[in-house]
């Protein structure tokens, strides 16, 4: 239980109205997306809706010996913003304010808590686009995408959020606030502190403004579909459309699981057959060159025996969409458990990664749909299950084991998009080796030595590295 002095210092730090302590609040906030995490209810909720609050806050923590715990829409995969221990939930929710859009630059400049689809639909009137679109933009903030790197499925032809992060403003463990980068296309002075704070998972600082670049929107699309009778067809086929030279906007893997799944639950006249399910869409600024890479899209998905469909309007487009739209609901609704995973593998991997999936579902008697962002040979493995089964618990994690150790096999990586958080700290090593710890906790420790903040997360404790 807080000091009660604490509270009311708080209190008078950012306004009554901006700090929860009851208990259903603090339940509300001892979880987020994360399935299959311990819950943990913090001591206190502040909404600081300043980058001076936020410093103040941190100074008062930092004498308190209380950790701090950002925390965006909640929505990450890896437990990012769920209490490793007692502390403050510092929560971006009130400080969500659009600063700037500057159309000569290409850039705008936000504070933490802006939601992803609040900043696209304001700069839509610029006909200008943020292109970073993780599952969440409806929810996602760009403070909490920003500490994440999220990336979504645009990310083979237009990168991820560090690829658009020019400029932040940062307070730091020990209250000092800083600023580096900006508007300038080119910035090299000093270390490259954006690239060292996108990805840090709330663990290095604390976000407190972005200024981001943006880009024309593009003003065609074309949206084709093949159906695949073999998986190795389908991985074909996405080495094919690279090796075309067209970088899609998006491309797009569902396995049979996933296919049978959607199809039981939207009906929407899906081949249940199919091994595999390529979505594929090809963008730009002229209609010319749009319908060049489709037609050589159409090439390559001809040649790699599959059955294709293209979108010839609006509406058919959306048609072809429903198929991936519905993948994630279609089967979280299996279970009362979905956990989805994001074991990444290079492109050239991914037939073979897709196949151990399959494998791995059959050799654990665990359900497990496969679909995903092809091009980056990005893939989310969902597995669904009745977390009060014990025995099934236990084969799921065996699985789920198996997953990265064969990601990491085939030269993968343990997370593509979602961060590792708490959640996948303890493959950390397997990636990294003892060095590559080191060198994360000696980072850690040079700006935040008394594990201020986020501790638990990406960086593994003294305790849990023995
Ligand atoms: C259904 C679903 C689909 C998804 N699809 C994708 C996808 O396609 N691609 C993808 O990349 N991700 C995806 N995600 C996960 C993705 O990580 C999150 O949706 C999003 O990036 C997190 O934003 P948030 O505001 O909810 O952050 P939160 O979950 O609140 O926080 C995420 C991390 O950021 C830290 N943080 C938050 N705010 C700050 C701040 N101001 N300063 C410092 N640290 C901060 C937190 O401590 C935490 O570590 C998906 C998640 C779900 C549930």
């Amino acid at each position: 239980m807080l000091d009660k002095a604490v509270v009311l210092k708080l209190q008078e730090l950012v306004g009554k109205e901006n700090v929860l302590t009851s208990k259903v609040e603090m339940l509300a906030y001892s979880y987020d997306a994360t399935a299959d995490m311990p819950r943990q209810m913090p001591d206190v909720v502040v909404m600081p809706t300043s980058s001076a609050m936020v410093q103040q806050v941190v100074d008062l923590a930092r004498a308190k010996h209380l950790a701090i715990y950002p925390r965006g829409a909640g929505s990450n995969l890896s437990g990012g913003t769920i209490p490793y221990k007692k502390g403050i939930v510092l929560s971006f929710q009130r400080m969500n304010q659009i600063l700037e859009i500057d159309p000569a630059n290409l850039t705008a400049t936000v504070q933490p808590g802006v939601v992803i689809a609040a900043l696209n639909a304001a700069i839509a009137k610029h006909g200008l686009i943020y292109p970073p679109d993780p599952g969440t933009v409806a929810t996602a903030t760009m403070g909490g995408s920003a500490a994440e790197n999220s990336g979504g499925l645009r990310g083979l032809k237009y990168g991820v959020t560090k690829n658009y992060i020019m400029g932040m403003e940062v307070v730091l463990a020990n209250g000092n606030k800083v600023r580096f980068g900006g508007k300038t296309v080119k910035n090299v002075t000093a270390y490259d502190f954006s690239n060292l704070f996108v990805g840090s998972e709330g663990t290095l600082g604390i976000t407190t403004e972005l200024t981001c670049k943006l880009i024309p929107a593009p003003r065609f699309r074309r949206t084709m579909m093949g159906i695949f009778s073999t998986i190795e067809d389908a991985g074909n086929a996405v080495a094919g459309i690279i090796a075309a030279h067209v970088i899609p906007a998006t491309l797009e893997i569902m396995d049979n699981m996933t296919i049978r799944t959607v199809e039981a639950f939207a009906n929407i006249g899906l081949p249940v057959e199919a091994k595999a399910l390529l979505l594929c869409e090809v963008d730009g600024m002229s209609q010319d060159l749009v319908d060049t890479e489709a037609e050589a899209v159409i090439e390559v998905l001809k040649k790699n025996n599959c059955e294709y469909k293209a979108a010839n309007t609006d509406v058919e487009r959306d048609q072809l969409w429903l198929a991936r739209r519905n993948a994630l609901p279609a089967l979280a609704s299996l279970n009362n458990t979905c956990i989805v995973e994001d074991a990444t593998v290079p492109r050239s991997r991914i037939t073979e990664m897709l196949l151990a999936c399959e494998a791995i579902a059959a050799k654990y008697n665990v359900t497990i749909g496969t679909f995903g962002h092809a091009g980056d040979g990005n893939l989310h493995p969902t597995i669904l299950y009745d977390m009060y089964d014990q025995d099934l618990t236990t084969r799921v994690h065996m699985a789920i084991d198996e997953i990265f150790s064969t990601a990491l096999a085939l030269g993968g990586t343990l997370s593509g998009e979602h961060g590792i958080g708490m959640a996948k700290m303890k493959y950390l090593g397997d990636e990294l080796g003892q060095s590559g710890l080191d060198l994360m906790r000696t980072i850690k420790e040079a700006l935040d030595p008394d594990y201020l903040l986020n501790p638990g997360k990406l960086v593994p404790l003294q305790e849990v590295l023995v």
